[in-house]
């Protein structure tokens, strides 16, 4: 139904937005003050979440990789990367010490149904998807006679690894919500599921998506030492000292490190700047309470923090006339896409800010001034998510002893997802606050490189030097 609203003067209807604006504006503040409290919660907390389990609200998950690719692995493997709105399978030939790598991949959409749905539905479904793929294998690609196929899955939510290529579920992110899967193996799940198949597949390594772009990324870097995830959720990885890990209670690997998954999704400090828009958007979630740094920064999030900006604005202060859009009232119906499209608008009159407006909300004739405002909240939420970024992994450049390093150290950070590739005002800011943050000497040894889609491949690089037969070369 439309909510008619009395007519308000347009001066003060006007006023009011502009209190609300700058209300919110206040709220999302993240003076550099403010973004060294982060970073050195962010330091604490992982310090507490790697002496105990529960020790803190980051779970600092041992990977059990504590080995990352040389650049030896040999042969051919296969990776599936399920994490969000997509998923990929990848079929990789790893060529051993000449670096040379074929790689074919197939994506596609998660029907939103099964998301929601049972375990059995949405493992079969990948299955599926998964078994199609390998039919198609042919020319450049051949198995060796006699072997099993092997695949490193990627699966990018909270799971407590019981081995490298073993693990279960702790809870669902991003919108998915299949109870009966939380404590399941995930890995026995999709072996039942491919053997429903017909499937003849084993899975060498379970990895989260920011451990396998790690892996991807050392491939190509040696000096990676860290991976961080901005896309549909968010998370990091590094290399962590095993000795450093008071609750790795096994035996310490030969190389000395383990990758500690951090799921920074979780952080939540006193120090972070909360909006009632993002308190209600959290108590409105599937996962109340749950990943609250992640809801305030990652691409999930960021559009429908603007919607529910717009509708205070529009309910309060008439922004778009008289009448409510009704769209706006719907949950999620503002994405991040659309969000970063209208911050990135550089005609003079904000066309684009027009066009999607129109298209997505309906509303016609905005003036000037109003698709101006719509710009500055873009800016001030994208702006707080790009900054709070930055501050996150100045956490953990302290925490390996990173952060002022003058010396000739080189760090480099492997980055992916969609939020850092598509929305530049984002991914230029966050570099730009660690530079605001660390100074330019020490920021001049910090490399943050991207690693499109690279946990795909670190998947597949770990399955290959944990293959059942020899996946790599003797060095
Ligand atoms: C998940 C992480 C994942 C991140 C990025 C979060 O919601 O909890 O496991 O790494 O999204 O995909
Ligand atoms: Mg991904």
């Amino acid at each position: 139904a439309l909510i008619v609203r009395h007519r308000m003067k347009n001066s003060s209807r006007w006023s009011r937005a502009m209190a609300i604006l700058k209300e919110f504006e206040e709220k999302c503040a993240t003076p550099i003050g403010k973004l060294w409290m982060v970073a050195d919660a962010m330091a604490v907390e992982m310090h507490a979440g790697l002496a105990s389990d529960g020790g803190s609200k980051l779970k600092m998950l041992i990977s059990y990789v504590d080995n990352l690719p040389t650049g030896y692995e040999k042969g051919l493997f296969y990776a599936l990367d399920l994490g969000g709105t997509n998923f990929r399978v990848l079929r990789v030939q790893l060529g051993g010490k000449e670096k040379d790598v074929k790689q074919q991949a197939m994506e596609a959409i998660i029907p939103p149904h099964l998301m929601i749905g049972g375990s059995n539905e949405l493992f079969d479904f990948i299955a599926a998807k998964l078994a199609e793929f390998v039919s198609s294998e042919s020319g450049d690609f051949q198995l060796p006679a006699g072997r099993q196929r092997e695949l490193g899955f990627t699966f990018s939510f909270p799971v407590r690894q019981t081995s490298l290529a073993s693990g279960t579920l702790i809870k669902w992110t991003k919108g998915f919500s299949i109870d009966e899967m939380i404590g399941e193996d995930v890995v026995s799940e999709l072996t039942k599921a491919m053997e429903r198949q017909g499937l003849d597949m084993r899975v060498t390594a379970l990895v989260n998506d920011t451990v396998g772009t790690l892996a991807g990324g050392r491939y190509s870097d040696k000096d990676v030492v860290s991976a961080v995830i901005l896309g549909t959720g968010t998370n990091a990885a590094y290399v962590e000292k095993a000795h450093a890990i008071p609750k790795w209670h096994g035996l310490l690997p030969k190389s000395g490190e383990m990758v500690i998954n951090m799921e920074w999704g979780n952080f939540r400090s006193s120090h972070l700047p909360l909006t009632d828009y993002d308190l209600s958007l959290d108590a409105e979630s599937l996962n109340p309470g749950e990943q609250i740094f992640e809801k305030i920064i990652s691409g999930m999030y960021l559009g429908e923090i603007l919607r529910r900006v717009l509708l205070r604005l529009a309910e309060e202060a008439s922004l778009f006339g008289d009448v409510v859009p009704p769209t706006l009232s719907v949950p999620f119906s503002l994405r991040t896409p659309v969000m970063s499209a209208m911050h990135h608008d550089s005609s003079p009159d904000l066309r684009v800010v027009e066009s999607k407006l129109k298209e997505i909300l309906g509303v016609v004739n905005t003036s000037l001034k109003t698709r101006k405002l719509v710009v500055e909240l873009c800016h001030i939420i994208a702006r707080r998510g790009a900054r709070l970024s930055a501050a996150a992994i100045v956490g953990i450049l302290k925490k390996q002893g990173r952060d002022t390093s003058t010396e000739k150290q080189r760090t480099v950070v492997a980055m992916d997802g969609g939020l850092y590739e598509h929305y530049s005002e984002f991914s230029e800011r966050l570099e730009g606050t660690l530079t605001e943050m660390l100074g330019e000497t020490v920021a001049s040894t910090v490399t943050v490189t991207r690693a499109t889609d690279g946990s795909g491949i670190g998947a597949a690089l770990l399955a290959a030097s944990h293959s059942q037969y020899l996946g790599t070369e003797e060095s």
